[in-house]
């Protein structure tokens, strides 16, 4: 039996904050216990948001807080090929195609809908489905919005990938989802429409870029936030068309702030940088997260 491995894949976009503290050392914990290889990996495709200077900070933030990692770091913004050349083989088989529809044009079209006594669909973020029509252009059509248009979206045809999927697909869920979903989930693909994979500038999407990498890299145990239990229903499927296979996953606990709301970087009072500054030491930071009982190395 080959060694379990897990990673954990902040974007440094903003300062690490509580949310991060936790994902990481739950992480690290689970792979301790598990006798598994611990990887980190710096989700850096928005190479506008996320600096040089925040992944500095980052690795910083992430060595005081006493999180280990077994191997270098995994870069995404060193891995534009790789996401390119996954890309290509999907865009061969005719699964993914190119849409012209801005976020305005988007968002007019689903009022008109809504305007007209009728309803739209959005996906588990929010973002209204798809209005476009381009999936049922042929290759040549394809080709031309390509080579021609200023600006494109490559999206997955939802309606060829579930036809192409040896149904039914799963996957093994050791923690929970939002509704306390545990143990094999039905993927739902449907519910995401046409997701977007890439952009013209823009090589991949976070869902392309995880599958790949975490395929790449082996991984075994994938724990996350419970935000982010409904991608996978992205991810699998897309597993399967890259013949990768299925990790288990385990998605756990958010820390929340004082309203309920879901820690995002802009909350400056637990950025652990700051928390650092006003004296705290590791230990008060697990206790802060309820992981006083995991010892800092
Ligand atoms: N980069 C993502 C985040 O910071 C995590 C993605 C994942 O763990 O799959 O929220």
């Amino acid at each position: 039996m080959s060694r379990p491995v897990f990673r954990f894949a902040p974007s440094p976009n903003g300062l690490l904050h509580l949310g991060h503290a936790y994902s990481a050392l739950v992480n690290l914990r689970l792979a301790r216990a598990a006798g598994g290889t611990m990887l980190l990996r710096i989700e850096d495709i928005d190479t506008a948001r996320c600096t040089p200077e925040n992944e500095a900070m980052m690795l910083e933030d992430l060595e005081w807080l006493g999180f280990e990692w077994d191997a270098s770091p995994r870069r995404q913004s060193d891995h534009f090929a790789d996401y390119r050349a996954a890309l290509e083989d999907l865009l061969a088989e005719s699964l993914v195609y190119p849409s012209t529809m801005s976020r305005g044009e988007i968002r007019r079209a689903v009022e008109r809908e809504v305007e007209n006594g009728g309803s739209w669909p959005s996906d588990p973020d929010g973002v209204p489905l798809y209005p476009g029509n381009e999936c049922e252009l042929g290759p040549q059509a394809r080709n031309e919005i390509m080579a021609g248009v200023a600006d494109y979206t490559l999206r997955l045809d939802n309606a060829a990938t579930l036809a192409r999927l040896k149904a039914p697909l799963q996957w093994y869920e050791e923690g929970s989802g939002p509704d306390g979903q545990t143990g094999w989930i039905d993927v739902n693909l449907a519910k995401w429409g046409d997701v977007v994979l890439a952009r013209k500038d823009t090589p991949a999407s976070y869902h392309l870029a995880c599958v790949i990498d975490d395929g790449i890299e082996g991984v075994t145990h994938v724990v996350r936030g419970r935000d982010l239990f409904h991608s996978t229903s992205v991810h699998r499927p897309l597993q399967q068309l890259f013949g990768l296979p299925a990790p288990a996953y385990f998605h756990h606990d958010l820390i929340l702030d004082e309203t309920g709301r879901k820690l995002s970087k802009s909350v400056g009072s637990t950025a652990l940088r700051h928390l650092r500054a006003a004296g705290l030491t590791p230990v008060d930071v697990r206790r802060m997260i309820g992981l006083e009982d995991q010892p800092a190395h």
